[in-house]
């Protein structure tokens, strides 16, 4: 009812061309097929895609030297202006309403092969935490949002496991190096992630909205990986 009256006083629309919509989506068909999709070939690690005719599976150089806690990250939208535009939304200005298309579009990884035990298995998913005081002024963590929709969408298991135990400095203009450090010590698990059993958990599907560095994904995998959980990977929405 209250939706009914909102929609009626400010008609839901794209969020980037504007156009009037009625199916409680956000973001218009059009616009959501020209969010520049990763497709192959990309960095078997890390979703970092590349130009040219590479058959094989491969590493970019980045993740040559790195070992990670999980097996591979897949996100799904190539960094584009409009992309950020929905991420930057959802992330700082309170775009709720977002997380349901972006969760849409995380939901398109799971087509790739390798996540088709995570559907078969019915994997956990696993929102990146944010720290309380952050989730405090923004009311929301846009990871858990996204999870939420996502698990709602695919029927999978969301279970919050993981929560941030200090605050850390904003990451944007750190190199990976010093987000790790930053990080360390910063996240643990959550209530719920200690009655998460391992022996009845088939494997873990990280949630978050951004795949930049890996930094934050391996600290929350490493944690998990600690506690006896296998088989963990990470889903995103965008390769930053
Ligand atoms: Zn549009
Ligand atoms: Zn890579």
């Amino acid at each position: 009812m209250f939706h009914r009256l909102l929609d009626a006083l400010y008609p839901p629309s794209c969020e980037l061309c504007e156009v009037p919509l009625q199916d409680g989506s956000y973001l218009c068909e059009a616009c959501n097929e020209s969010l520049p999709r990763i497709r192959e070939p990309f960095c078997s690690s890390c979703g970092e895609m590349f130009e040219g005719n590479i058959r094989s599976e491969f590493l970019c150089p980045n993740c040559r030297d790195l070992t990670y806690a999980f097996r591979f990250a897949r996100p799904v939208l190539w960094n584009s202006d409009n992309a950020r535009t929905l991420i930057h939304g959802l992330k700082y200005e309170r775009s709720l309403y977002l997380a349901r298309d972006l969760a849409g579009i995380a939901s398109e990884a799971f087509l790739d092969p390798r996540l088709t035990q995570a559907l078969q298995e019915r994997w956990t998913l696993v929102p990146v935490p944010l720290h309380w005081k952050r989730e405090q002024e923004r009311h929301y963590n846009q990871s858990q949002e996204i999870a939420r929709h996502l698990g709602a969408l695919l029927g999978l298991p969301v279970v919050p496991a993981l929560k941030r135990t200090k605050a850390t400095p904003t990451q944007t203009h750190l190199t990976r190096k010093q987000r790790l450090q930053n990080l360390r010590g910063a996240i643990a698990l959550s209530a719920a992630g200690k009655r998460l059993n391992p022996a009845e958990t088939k494997g873990i599907v990280l949630i978050d909205d951004v795949f930049t560095t890996g930094a934050t994904v391996q600290e929350c995998a490493q944690i998990l990986a600690r506690n006896q959980h296998e088989n963990i990977v990470v889903v995103t929405v965008m390769r930053g």
